[in-house]
């Protein structure tokens, strides 16, 4: 048990008092939504619910670091336990970018900086600026997966300088939250068009 009197539960911003995680309220550690049932397609440690929304909120509209290296071992569980058993050659990683002008608004890409922790935390490569995006694509809550997808379609493409270290290489593809899945199926079109040999999701949280 930890006791950190001046600090703040990442989730729900109460005081931390005793709790058996350094980063989250006992009630909110009690809380958490952990995906039990195995997983195809796409994985992910958790459900798009509380307390995990919050913490994935924070992570995208602040400059906290700290909850990606929080999140990270969970990641690093669900590909020890689901991904590595299937995978002979340790994949590299690559999180889903931002288009450039909102990451220079934002300061940070929240896939990449989970990407880089994932990395550190499982000794496997990352290469952060393998895919662009080349246009910003506003998503809209009632947009259905096919208008989802059609919006999509293009938006990324490969850096050419980065292309020999993905090709024939097995891909993890990392980003904060798997909603229809249009973004990490565009995503892994375009990886495959240039000859990567399999694409992985791993995201922090799965909506479905
Ligand atoms: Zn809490």
């Amino acid at each position: 048990m930890n006791w950190f009197p001046n600090y703040t539960c990442m989730a729900c911003s109460c005081e931390i008092q005793n709790s058996t995680n350094d980063y989250l309220c006992q009630k909110c550690m009690d809380h958490l939504p952990i995906i039990t049932e195995a997983q195809t397609g796409h994985y992910s440690p958790f459900a798009y619910e509380e307390p995990i929304r919050s913490m994935i909120l924070k992570l995208k509209y602040a400059d906290n670091g700290f909850i990606a290296k929080a999140l990270a071992p969970y990641l690093a569980a669900v590909y020890l336990k689901e991904i590595a058993p299937k995978t002979k050659q340790p994949p590299i990683i690559i999180p889903v970018p931002l288009h450039r002008s909102r990451q220079r608004e934002r300061g940070y890409n929240q896939s990449e900086t989970l990407a880089n922790e994932l990395a550190t935390y499982l000794n496997l490569s990352v290469v952060n600026n393998a895919l662009i995006r080349n246009r910003k694509t506003v998503i809209q809550k009632h947009m259905d997966a096919t208008t989802r997808a059609n919006n999509l379609h293009g938006a990324f493409s490969i850096e050419p300088t980065q292309l020999s270290r993905i090709q024939n290489q097995n891909i993890l593809l990392i980003d904060d939250v798997y909603t229809t899945g249009a973004t990490t199926q565009e995503c892994t079109a375009i990886l495959k068009a240039n000859k990567v040999k399999n694409v992985i999701i791993l995201t922090i949280a799965s909506v479905c």
